[in-house]
C-alpha cells in the first residue's frame, strides 16, 4: 500500500526542512570558520607587531634570548596574577598566557630556531615556512634577531566554542522549522485531503447507485473546481435517471390504453357480449394501428434524442417541399371543410435537408392544426427566407393554447387535454419528434398562440 496524500505532504515538508538545514549548517560553518580565521590571524599579527619592540629592547639589553620565556610568563602573571591563587608556576603561567590571548606564542631566534613556545611543542626546532609567513621580525640595529608570532592553537577553544554556538543555533532553528513544517503540513493536508476524501466518499456512493450524493464546494482551487464538476455530473446523472424512469412509466402508460381496448373488445367478442362482426374487428384493428404508430414514434424519438438518426441531406427546393406536403393533406382538409393554403415568399433558396424528415415535420404540424381547427376553419402553410435561413410555418385559427401549456408543448407525451387528444389519435409525441428533427438539421422550432384565436408553429432551417 502506498503512502497517503497527508503522509506524502508531511514527508515532503520534513525533507525540505532537513535538506535546507543541512545546507545552511554546511555553509554557515564554512563561512564562520573562514571569518573567524581572518579575524584571529589579523589580531595575531597585530599583537605580534605590538610585542616586537619590547622583545627588541630585551635583546639589545641582554644580547641573547636567554630568560625570555620566564620573563614573558612573569609579566603576564603580573597582569593576570592577582585573580588566581596558586602562585606563578611555569605550567600555570604558560597556560594562563595562552588562555588570556587564546593563542599560542612562539619566539624564534635570528636563525629561525624556536627559543620559546607557550605550548612547549616545537622548542629547538626550526620555524616552518608556514609559521614564518605570519611571524613578525624582531629587529635590533637593522638585523633580524628573532621572529615572534601568535599561532593558532591546535585545539582553538574559542573557535570550537564559536562553531558549537553556530551549530546549536542551526539545530534549534531546524527543530523550530520541523515543528512549523509539521503544523503547516497538518493544516495543508486538512485543507487538501479532507475535500478529496469527501469526493471519494460521494463518488463511492454514486458507484453504489445513490445519485443524490453531492459534495460541499468550498474554495476556487483545483479541488474546489473538481467538487463543482462532480456535483454537475451527479446532477446530470440523477436527472438522466429520473428521465429514464419517467419515460419508462410514460411508455407503459401509453401502451396500456390501446392494449386494454383491444383486450376488452376481443374478450367481449369471445364471450359473445359483442357481435363478431367486421365493424368490431375494425375497431380492434384501429387500435393495433395506433399501437404500432406509437411504437414507431418512440423508436424515431429515441434515435433522434441519441443523435443516431441518419439524415440523407440533399439540396431541396423549399417551394416543392411545402407544396407536396400540403397536397397530401388536401383531401383531409376538404372533408373537414377547412381551407388549407400556402403562402410562399419569393426567391426561396435551396436548403440542404433530409426531404423525408422535413416533410414529416411539416406533416406533424399540419395534422395537429387540422385536429384543432373547427370545421370551416383556416390553415396557412408559409415559407420565407430570413437572414441565412428559411422559416417555415403552420398557422391556424383553431382553439389556441394557453400560456401555461405553451412551454411544455415540445415535451414527449405532453397533451393539453389528455383524454380528448388520445381518443383523437394523438400520441403526444408529434411535436417532440418535430423538435428533434429540426434540431438535427441545426434549426429551431417555436410555438406562438392565443387561446381562442389560433396558433402558429414555425421552424427555421439554416441554408
Ligand atoms: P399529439 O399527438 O397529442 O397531437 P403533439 O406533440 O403533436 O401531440 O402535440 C402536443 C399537444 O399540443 C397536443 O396534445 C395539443 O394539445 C397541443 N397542440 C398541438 N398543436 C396544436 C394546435 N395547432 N392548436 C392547438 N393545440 C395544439
Amino acid at each position: 500500500m502506498g503512502l497517503s496524500l497527508s503522509q506524502k505532504i508531511l514527508l515532503a515538508f520534513v525533507l525540505v526542512v532537513l535538506a535546507s538545514t543541512a545546507l545552511t549548517a554546511f555553509f554557515a560553518n564554512r563561512s564562520a570558520a573562514t571569518g573567524l580565521n581572518v579575524f584571529v590571524s589579523q589580531g595575531a599579527e597585530l599583537r605580534a607587531q605590538r610585542l616586537a619592540p619590547s622583545l627588541s629592547n630585551y635583546y639589545s639589553r641582554v644580547g641573547s634570548w636567554d630568560g625570555i620565556g620566564a620573563l614573558l610568563e612573569r609579566n603576564l602573571a603580573l597582569v593576570d596574577g592577582g585573580n588566581r591563587p596558586g602562585g606563578p608556576q611555569r605550567g600555570n603561567n604558560a597556560q594562563r598566557l595562552a588562555l588570556l590571548l587564546d593563542q599560542r606564542i612562539v619566539l624564534a631566534d635570528g636563525q629561525r630556531k624556536v627559543v620559546y613556545d607557550s605550548d612547549d611543542a616545537i622548542v629547538g626546532e626550526t620555524l616552518t615556512s608556514r609559521l614564518l609567513t605570519s611571524a613578525v621580525p624582531v629587529i635590533v640595529d637593522g638585523v633580524d634577531v628573532g621572529f615572534v608570532l601568535f599561532a593558532q592553537q591546535e585545539n582553538n577553544a574559542l573557535a570550537q566554542q564559536f562553531t558549537r554556538g553556530v551549530n546549536r543555533g542551526i539545530l534549534l532553528a531546524a527543530l523550530g522549522a520541523v515543528v512549523l513544517a509539521l503544523i503547516m503540513a497538518a493544516v495543508l493536508s486538512r485543507q487538501l485531503v479532507a475535500p478529496v476524501r469527501r469526493l471519494t466518499l460521494a463518488a463511492r456512493g454514486i458507484a453504489e447507485g445513490d445519485l443524490s450524493q453531492r459534495v460541499e464546494t468550498s474554495g476556487g482551487d483545483e479541488v474546489g473546481q473538481l467538487a463543482v464538476t462532480f456535483n454537475q455530473m451527479a446532477e446530470m446523472l440523477e436527472a438522466g435517471e429520473t428521465q429514464r424512469r419517467q419515460l419508462l412509466a410514460d411508455i407503459a402508460h401509453e401502451l396500456r390504453n390501446p392494449l386494454s381496448t383491444i383486450q376488452g373488445n376481443l374478450e367481449g367478442m369471445l364471450d359473445g357480449v359483442l357481435p363478431l362482426e367486421a365493424e368490431q374487428v375494425a375497431t380492434v384493428h384501429d387500435q393495433t394501428l395506433l399501437l404500432s404508430r406509437l411504437i414507431e414514434d418512440l423508436r424515431l424519438l429515441s434515435l433522434a434524442q441519441a443523435g443516431q438518426l441518419p439524415l440523407n441531406r440533399a439540396s431541396t427546393d423549399v417551394k416543392s417541399l411545402v407544396e407536396s406536403v400540403v397536397e397530401d393533406f388536401k383531401p383531409l382538409a376538404e372533408s373537414k371543410q377547412v381551407v388549407l393554403e400556402t403562402s410562399l415568399g419569393s426567391s426561396l433558396p435551396q436548403i440542404s435537408v433530409d426531404r423525408g424528415r422535413m416533410s414529416q415535420v411539416l406533416a406533424n404540424l399540419i395534422s395537429n392544426a387540422l385536429r384543432y381547427v373547427p370545421d370551416a376553419g383556416r390553415i396557412e402553410v408559409g415559407a420565407i427566407a430570413v437572414n441565412g435561413s428559411v422559416e417555415m410555418s403552420v398557422s391556424d385559427n383553431g382553439s389556441g393554447i394557453s400560456d401555461a401549456d405553451l412551454p411544455h408543448l415540445f415535451e414527449r407525451f405532453y397533451r393539453v387535454d389528455a383524454a380528448r387528444n388520445r381518443s383523437a389519435g394523438g400520441s403526444g409525441l408529434g411535436l417532440a419528434i418535430a423538435k428533434e428533427l429540426v434540431d438535427a438539421h441545426g434549426g429551431s422550432i417555436r410555438a406562438e398562440s392565443k387561446l381562442g384565436e389560433g396558433s402558429r408553429f414555425s421552424f427555421t432551417v439554416p441554408v
